[in-house]
């Protein structure tokens, strides 16, 4: 979820928080959006969420952020003062100035691959975005034999980056052939979306998508992923923008 961290979101972080424990949330992630986007909270805005709490009342909140692709190279809009603080970390495409020729499926397929080589990453984001075309195939099983997660972002079916349902369906159905974990992003900017997965949860259905392949189904599978991720992961983050 976003918080009105990022400008184009609408609730404060105590609104969402309120709004989850209401809602009988165990976890929720703070995702606000990487620096290089033209609306995005200043990168000491992501370095100072080691102040937030990690629990409040029952509610576990993971620091995190949607990082941005920047170049062809599949770096992303981190430094290592951001990276080093955050318990989850997401990237995926979005438009930012230097990434050109957006429609090119080998390019973008290829940018995907590095970035996940590089291991910076959890969970990548709306992957079934058609703006941003890829080879879902190749996708699924890299990020299989690097325990990366693909995301499916409810937001994708009735908001945003229209044309990602039948996308969507096919990363599903591949990930459950495949034996890929996947993650529910809700894509929440304000707090009445928060844990809304009802597009999403649609597929999964129809495809019965196996329970323990969903981070969102249990803290226990979230965290456990999350340990596995870290030992993962680069100690720093290297790259210098
Ligand atoms: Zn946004
Ligand atoms: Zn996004």
């Amino acid at each position: 979820m976003h918080t009105n961290s990022t400008p184009h979101a609408y609730s404060t972080l105590e609104e969402n928080i309120a709004r989850a424990i209401e809602k009988k949330m165990e976890v929720i992630a703070i995702t606000n959006h990487g620096p290089a986007l033209p609306d995005s909270p200043h990168w000491w805005n992501l370095k100072n969420m080691a102040v937030i709490p990690r629990t409040v009342e029952n509610l576990n909140i993971l620091r995190g952020v949607e990082a941005n692709i920047v170049d062809e190279a599949g770096n992303i809009d981190l430094n290592n003062s951001i990276y080093k603080v955050m318990d989850i970390i997401m990237a995926g495409f979005h438009r930012v100035e230097n990434y050109k020729d957006i429609d090119n499926q080998g390019k973008n397929t290829n940018v995907l691959i590095n970035l996940m080589k590089m291991q910076y990453v959890d969970i990548i984001t709306h992957p079934g975005n058609p703006q941003y075309p890829i080879d879902i195939e190749k996708i699924v099983s890299i990020a299989k034999e690097y325990n990366i997660a693909l995301e499916i972002n409810n937001a994708s079916f009735y908001l945003t980056r229209r044309g990602s349902a039948p996308n969507c369906e096919e990363i599903v159905r591949l990930c459950k052939k495949n034996g890929n974990i996947i993650s529910l992003g809700s894509d929440a900017h304000i707090s009445y979306e928060i844990g809304n997965f009802s597009y999403v949860e649609e597929i999964l259905e129809k495809y019965d998508f196996p329970k323990d392949k969903i981070l969102n189904s249990s803290k226990e599978i979230l965290f456990k992923f999350l340990k596995e991720r870290k030992m993962q992961k680069p100690t720093i983050f290297s790259h210098k923008h």
